[in-house]
């Protein structure tokens, strides 16, 4: 949901740059859509009404332009998000900096 009640809302040449319809995205207005969610990341995607490329997936899931792109990597490695967090959880309290993780 991008929320305009209480701005300007987008000037249209951006709205239309970014894919919204500007009617839905000026001053005043609510646009709600439902989103994507990548199963790599996590992240939600406003999915462009405009879009002509294929959309990925991974194992029948929703993939973002992004992580399909790691995904294609021969030496990707793939790891659940989950464990991720773990490890990062866990490497925070043993006091190491998260930038000396690896994605291993
Ligand atoms: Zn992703």
């Amino acid at each position: 949901m991008v929320d305009h009640r209480a701005s300007p809302g987008l000037p249209e040449h951006i709205a239309r740059w970014a894919g919204y319809d500007p009617k839905q995205t000026g001053e005043g207005k609510v646009f709600e859509v439902d989103t994507l969610k990548c199963f790599n990341c996590h992240g939600h995607v406003v999915p462009n009404p405009q879009r002509t490329r294929e959309r990925h997936s991974y194992k029948g899931n929703y993939v973002c332009d992004n992580c399909a792109y790691l995904l294609s990597q021969p030496d990707y490695v793939h790891t659940p998000l989950a464990k991720l967090y773990d490890k990062l959880k866990t490497q925070a309290m043993l006091g190491s900096s998260p930038g000396l993780l690896t994605s291993q």
